[in-house]
């Protein structure tokens, strides 16, 4: 099995193959990106199972996204073979976390079947108890109040306004947290926060547990905040084996509470740590790699560090700006097909990545793309799950799975309708609360006859809950219980219940005309259920057996389902599986990913840097990682005008126009030969031969007509006040300016 193992040294530089043989029981690997950081700590894990005989199922490994988890399961398998990458308890912080709290729960007073209240649930409870308690105060400010007491951990500070701090304010905020975590208890839910804190107690008293673990390594140590770290010395508290790969520049969770001081308190914690840098960055161009230390190198207080460029120059990146988003978005439409035709389809759909600042961005985007037929995916914090369609199915599965929770059995009460009013709704809600009663065991007590002393709900009303959502939720419990023989179905569970509840006559009555599109929505979901489902393996999401250590919750395959749904911060939805897409992300789900076409829309003051963020230097950092990502060509763009509004004029992002100007093309290059010859080199792919490739691509004429110059005195003389003329011929293409 050896042989494998020497297969791995052949991919590595030197650098790489020390980190990766290194013998200190704590290893940081601090370098910049496209160092090949993943790809060490990947190759690391092979080198410990088959090199130094771990089992695979003593080693953790916390990845940031759960995709990123599974391609690195995936790497890990090849190197390794015989399926043994299985066993390795791998994936993000949030969902190992579940993983024991699922198996192992019990010994901390958690209920087996705790449900996840995600960003949503969190927030709408939240308002309910501001207003509640008529506080002056504002939910998202509590929220993230709440969110970061939690996330602090042990070893540090609390929030400023606990420290003795007797402020109406801080007395204020201090009972909201009361009453959430109170509520969060009696309908046993547990927010993203909570998987963490729990995780934390239950390590810390029933150590047990994770006694088998010997090695536990972490990718993206930049972004884990005060809780997380807690948990990483825990997981590794048997043996305090740890290796860390990570990039300060990278740091773009700080509003997350993620916490750069980590780095320090792990050298501190860990004397002896092996500190590994990697210098070279085998990603990008150096074209793409100058311009992007440009713009990180504008941080003055960041930690330096050496990054050469592997690669050789290509054109350098693109920055453009165009009169509105909607041009904009039609501008990058047009280059994606310049560049899939003069590249003779060597560069393809898939290769090709938008990223953008935030989600509400990309609706330009996806417009154009569908205008013009190209199929695309859309990744991280798009509102999928939020719709009120899914959101209603959702919560029946959250009941169905764990009925105590209050909000989504009040929520699916009268839908669809069951002559069950919002007043009714609101005093059975009441009643439970009075009688300390969640709302299921006080509508289970109601059917069965048994009163609560003080009631105002009529038999009728009761009637009504009892026979049509009691029993369906009872009916489907069962359903869900695994009977012998026959593995339980997801997906022909909750088509049944789809049936049961004529949830397709419940979407007409509800939305009229809107009802297909709604119904298209079920059915993408029911395609998300059946690939889940697919892709499901118990058997690999189970720890292992740990003689002595008793485990006694157990973990349904619905519980799995809800948990990836609300865990997975990628969160992407595929209308156009199969083809090559087009991806569209927000940044923070691009991060640790590469393509070899990126485009950067939207790079104007107020976007990026974001108008809602305090942290200039996280922003930067931000473009840092989008730029980042691109292997051979890089577009940046600005619309003159911006996405909201429309009417007020954008100012380009100040991190790129202290860039000189001479770093960036103005517009999008001319493909020829030998260009593509650089890129294809860049990708290690081979270049299509001569005759098929468009010599030389014109560009959109459409679009190109539609530009505008950039000059910003022009917008202020012009006589529509549009910034620009009604008659375009006038003007002539100007130089973008830098000051
Ligand atoms: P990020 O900071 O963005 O997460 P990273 O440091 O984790 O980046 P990787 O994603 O591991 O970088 O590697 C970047 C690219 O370089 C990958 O395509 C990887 O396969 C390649 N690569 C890494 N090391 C080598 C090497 N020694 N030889 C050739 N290619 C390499
Ligand atoms: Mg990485």
């Amino acid at each position: 099995q050896d042989t494998d193992s020497d297969d791995i040294f052949k991919s590595l530089n030197k650098a790489q193959s020390r980190a990766v043989s290194s013998l200190a029981s704590t290893v940081a690997i601090l370098a910049g990106p496209g160092s090949g950081k993943t790809h060490t700590l990947t190759s690391r894990v092979v080198w410990l199972i088959d090199h130094v005989g771990i089992q695979p199922c003593d080693v953790i490994v916390a990845t940031f996204t759960v995709k990123a988890s599974n391609e690195m399961k995936m790497r890990i398998g090849q190197a390794l073979g015989g399926g043994r990458e299985k066993k390795i308890v791998i994936g993000t912080f949030h969902s190992i976390a579940r993983r024991y709290l699922a198996r192992y729960g019990q010994h901390i007073g958690l209920d087996p079947k705790f449900g996840i209240a995600d960003d949503s649930d969190s927030t709408a409870l939240i308002k309910r108890i501001c207003k509640r308690l008529d506080t002056q105060l504002q939910p998202p400010i509590v929220r993230s109040w709440i969110s970061k007491r939690k996330a602090k951990g042990t070893s540090n500070e609390q929030p400023a306004t606990t420290k003795n701090d007797k402020s109406v304010e801080s007395q204020a905020m201090e009972q909201c947290f009361q009453e959430y975590q109170e509520y969060l208890e009696r309908t046993n839910l547990l927010d993203y926060d909570d998987l963490l804190v729990r995780c934390v107690e239950l390590l810390r008293n029933y150590p047990d547990c994770v006694r088998n673990i010997q090695t536990v390594l972490i990718d993206e140590y930049q972004d884990t905040n005060g809780i997380q770290y807690d948990l990483m010395k825990l997981f590794a508290q048997a043996n305090r084996r740890i290796t860390i790969v990570g990039d300060p520049d990278q740091s773009i969770y700080g509003w997350r509470s993620a916490e750069i001081k980590n780095l320090h308190r792990l050298l501190r914690d860990f004397p002896g740590t092996d500190e590994i840098s990697l210098e070279e960055n085998y990603r990008s161009s150096s074209s793409i790699l100058d311009a992007s230390l440009k713009v990180i190198q504008q941080d003055q207080d960041r930690y330096k560090k050496v990054l050469l460029p592997i690669h050789e120059k290509c054109t350098r990146p693109v920055l453009r700006k165009l009169k509105s988003s909607t041009t904009e978005a039609e501008w990058i439409v047009s280059e994606i097909k310049r560049i899939k035709l003069a590249s003779g389809d060597m560069v393809k759909s898939d290769d090709v990545a938008i990223l953008l600042r935030s989600a509400a961005l990309s609706r330009h985007i996806e417009s154009a793309l569908a205008r013009e037929g190209i199929p695309y995916r859309m990744v991280g914090g798009f509102k999928f799950f939020d719709r009120a369609e899914i959101k209603t199915l959702l919560d029946y599965l959250r009941v169905i799975h764990q009925p105590d929770n209050n909000d989504a059995l009040a929520r699916i009460m009268n839908a669809p309708k069951r002559g069950i009013g919002d007043v009714t709704a609101k005093s059975l809600l009441e009643e439970a609360d009075r009688n300390h009663l969640s709302l299921w065991e006080l509508l289970d007590k109601h059917c069965r006859g048994e009163r609560t002393a003080k009631t105002n709900i009529r038999k009728s009303v009761e009637q009504k809950i009892s026979r049509s959502l009691i029993r369906l939720i009872t009916h489907f419990q069962t359903r869900l219980k695994p009977s012998e023989g026959t593995p339980v179905n997801l997906v022909d569970i909750i088509d049944e219940l789809l049936k049961a509840l004529q949830f397709d006559k419940h979407l007409e009555e509800t939305y009229g005309p809107e009802y297909e599109l709604r119904w298209a929505n079920v059915q993408e979901f029911m395609n998300l259920v059946a690939e889940f489902v697919n892709q499901d393996r118990p058997e690999e999401e189970m720890l292992p057996v740990i003689e002595g250590a008793q485990q006694m919750s157990d973990d349904s395959v619905l519980a799995r389902f809800l948990a990836n749904v609300t865990l997975a911060s990628e969160k992407q939805t595929d209308k156009d599986k199969g083809k090559p897409q087009v991806t569209v992300s927000t940044i923070h789900a691009a991060k640790g990913l590469e393509w070899p076409v990126v485009f950067i829309p939207a790079v104007y003051k107020g976007s990026i840097p974001h108008m809602r963020s305090d942290d200039e230097n996280e922003e930067r950092r931000l473009l840092y990682v989008a730029m980042t990502r691109a292997q051979a060509l890089l577009y940046l763009s600005c619309p003159l005008y911006t996405a909201t509004g429309g009417k007020e004029a954008a100012q380009i992002s100040p991190f790129i126009d202290n860039v000189p100007s001479s770093t960036f093309l103005k517009k999008g290059p001319s493909f020829d030969r030998p260009m593509m010859s650089q890129v294809a080199k860049i990708l290690r792919r081979e270049l299509p031969p001569d005759s098929v490739i468009y010599k030389s691509m014109p560009m959109m004429e459409a679009v190109e007509d539609s530009l505008f110059p950039i000059d910003p005195t022009q917008k202020e003389q012009s006589s529509n006040g549009h910034g620009y003329s009604q008659r375009p011929g006038q003007y002539k293409r100007q130089k973008i300016q830098h000051p």
